[in-house]
């Protein structure tokens, strides 16, 4: 069985129980109808028998009653049997004749010459290879008295419809089990063309190495087309994140190669030949600039890493933000860089679920980009409000601005416009500010929107779900 293939195997199962149960039926239902059949033959037999003794009388004289055309008489003992025209001499296969004491036939017929029995039970007489019933009447009325009738009946008088039901089923069976076989095969063959599918596209993909490719089912919501569809999911996303993992590799590399390159030409150029101590300290400082700023690159891309893999957050602290934001924007405060001016507007008491570090990260962001594009001696204001069941968090700056071909793509990772390449100076912005924002606003179930006009400023908004549980939460989700 074991060296058919799937379609094969599934006929063959598919075959064999329906014989089974073909033949396991037709069984059942020929013992049974035999069985009901037989019952029905002796009944009818008892049931003819009885309605003839009513229509048998005895007469003294012929001329005593009125006669109804059609009646027999015939002579017994000193009178005569009036027999109505009703009697049922053969009706059904069954035969009536009536007999008198010495068994001789007095009207009707007795084709296989039963005898006549007195003991008023059914008998079973075997004739010309055949199976009889009769069954014998004594009248018991004194002018009756030793009058017979009895009844004869083929034991298979009914069966003739039961062999033809036998001899339909015996030829219609096997054709429809043909049909059904047939219909199987094609049906099992359509069903698993899906398989074959899945088959010959997982291999195209493993011969060629390309993820992009999908399995082309058609639209159907069997099980096997689901799977086509959960497999094809299934790609997409391993597909995304190749393409993410290339991508990441590809901006690592982009970013290291600008230090990794200064610190070569430097190195080049100072071993040239000999130089002044002086000229030594000059080099080895840009050196370790250059690898400070390395190090930080490599520490934001794996703290960045580390976030974008995390898929949900524990949210079952509750965080008082009025408090965290108030506390973050007095340091950021502190630090008057470009002679800024950071103030702060916030609701006391906003308390919700939330992963206190990462909230943090996500205002410091914020901030720090408001410092790093903002004007000299500009402004930074920080609020902090309530609005229905959503929290507003708001950091504006009057800085250089967004130019809107840039609005959409600075929350993709690694990007940066070139003007922001021009303004930062410290090297150690990378492109991964915003994306790490959006991802804990993500991750707190919330959504982070931006309104800028270039030379105007820019103000970023982060909506938060206010939320009393994670319940909530969850719920709100759903
Ligand atoms: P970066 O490390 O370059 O700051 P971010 O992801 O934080 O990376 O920001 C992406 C880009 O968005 C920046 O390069 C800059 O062009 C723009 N940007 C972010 N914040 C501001 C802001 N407050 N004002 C103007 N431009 C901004």
């Amino acid at each position: 069985m074991k060296k058919f293939s799937l379609r094969t195997r599934l006929v063959i199962w598919f075959s064999s129980l329906l014989l089974v149960i073909m033949v396991v039926t037709l069984s059942i239902m020929l013992a049974v109808s035999n069985s009901v059949l037989n019952t029905d033959v002796k009944e009818s037999l008892v049931q003819t028998v009885t309605a003839n003794i009513e229509e048998v009388e005895y007469l003294d004289d012929l001329n005593a009653s009125e006669h109804e055309p059609g009646d027999h008489f015939v002579k017994f003992n000193d009178g005569f049997l009036e027999i109505d025209d009703d009697f049922l001499d053969d009706i059904n296969g069954i035969c009536c004749a009536l007999y008198d004491s010495q068994a001789n036939m007095l009207y009707g017929e007795n084709i296989i010459h039963a005898p006549i029995t007195t003991d008023g039970k059914i008998h079973m007489v075997k004739y010309g290879g055949e199976r009889y019933y009769t069954y014998c009447h004594s009248f018991e009325q004194s002018e009756l008295n030793g009058l017979v009738l009895q009844g004869i009946v083929d034991e298979n008088a009914k069966k003739t419809v039961l062999s033809q039901i036998l001899n339909i089923s015996l030829l219609l069976l096997p054709i429809l089990s043909a049909i059904a076989i047939a219909g199987g095969y094609i049906s099992a063959g359509r069903s698993l063309r899906p398989v074959e599918q899945i088959n010959a596209a997982a291999s195209s993909i493993t011969d060629g190495n390309d993820l992009s490719k999908r399995i082309d089912v058609e639209e159907r919501n069997d099980e096997l087309h689901q799977l086509a569809d959960t497999i094809n999911k299934m790609l997409e996303r391993l597909e995304n994140s190749f393409e993410d993992e290339k991508q990441f590799t590809a901006d690592i590399s982009h970013e290291l190669r600008t230090p990794v390159s200064a610190i070569l030409a430097q190195t080049e150029l100072i071993l040239e030949k000999d130089r002044s101590g002086e000229e030594y300290k000059k080099a080895l400082s840009l050196i370790e600039r250059q690898s400070r700023r390395m190090k930080n690159i490599i520490e934001d891309m794996l703290r960045f890493s580390r976030l974008e893999r995390l898929e949900t957050l524990d949210l079952t602290e509750e965080v008082d933000l009025s408090c965290l934001t108030d506390a973050v924007c007095e340091e950021q405060a502190a630090r008057k860089e470009k002679g800024i001016t950071l103030t702060y507007d916030i609701e006391p008491n906003i308390i919700t679920f939330a992963d206190t570090d990462m909230m943090i990260r996500l205002m410091n962001n914020l901030i720090s980009n408001a410092y790093r594009y903002g004007r000299d001696n500009g402004l930074i204001n920080v609020s902090l409000k309530k609005s229905g069941k959503t929290i507003l968090l708001e950091v504006s700056d009057n800085g250089i601005g967004i130019a809107q071909k840039d609005i959409d793509k600075i929350f993709e990772r690694f990007y940066q416009s070139d003007r922001s390449r021009t303004v930062s100076k410290d090297g150690c912005n990378i492109g991964l500010g915003l994306s790490t924002v959006r991802k804990i606003a993500q991750l707190h179930h919330g959504e982070i929107t931006v309104k800028s006009a270039e030379n105007e400023g820019s103000i970023f908004t982060l909506n938060l779900p206010m939320t009393n549980n994670t319940k909530e939460i969850l719920n709100n989700e759903k």
